[in-house]
């Protein structure tokens, strides 16, 4: 499974319609200062399901949304489309039955977030899976923030634990038996 491609509308400083083709190979994204290389990033988390309003460096998951600016009303929507190319067949089971995976993440102000693969309706839960067991994911050490390699160092070994299950794709089973306990 490859990303191939990345849509936002709406998201942070992304308020017009922007489609990003991610080509083989390894992709660099330059520019000034504040001109959204880490919107990127934090959008890429976003669809994948981060829940952490403070991971977007917000307040709370709304602070996502096109906030306004002095010649532009705020929005009242955020939507982040992910497309990834899965003509090897390895997504997980479940989501392993078509050549390419949309997943969308639309976040309406007043009304929280809504998850899509393929058009079909799925829970926050189900998309967090799906990249937990193909070790991306939210928290996927292959994402790595600015500031983030000092926190690495000085973290605490159980902290760093689940850096290395997430890399080897085992942190998915401990969500479902985590859950399953709870029940
Ligand atoms: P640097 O090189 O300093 O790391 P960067 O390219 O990573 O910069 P970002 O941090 O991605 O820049 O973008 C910051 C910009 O995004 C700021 O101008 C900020 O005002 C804008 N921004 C963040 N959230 C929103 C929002 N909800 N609505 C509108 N603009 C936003
Ligand atoms: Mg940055």
């Amino acid at each position: 499974m490859r990303f191939s491609r990345l849509r936002l509308n709406g998201f942070k400083s992304f308020v017009d319609p922007t489609d990003l083709v991610i080509a083989d190979g390894l992709t660099g994204v330059v520019g000034p200062n504040g001109c959204g290389k880490s919107n990127l990033l934090e959008a890429l988390r976003w669809v994948m399901g981060e829940n952490r309003p403070s991971a977007m460096r917000g307040g709370g998951m709304e602070d996502v949304i096109f906030a306004g600016a002095s010649t532009r009303p705020a929005r009242n929507f955020a939507e982040v489309a992910l497309t990834l190319d899965n003509s090897d067949r390895l997504a997980p089971a479940g989501f392993n039955d078509s050549d390419g995976l949309d997943i969308i993440r639309r976040i309406t102000r007043d009304a929280g977030s809504a998850f899509k693969v393929n058009t079909k309706d799925v829970r926050a839960r189900d998309v967090q899976m799906l990249f937990a067991d193909a070790s991306t994911g939210a928290h996927s050490p292959a994402l790595v923030r600015q500031g983030q390699i000092s926190e690495l160092i000085n973290a605490k070994p159980k902290a760093r634990r689940r850096i290395l299950e997430e890399a080897a794709g085992i942190s998915g089973l401990y969500q479902r038996r985590h859950e399953a306990e709870l029940k």
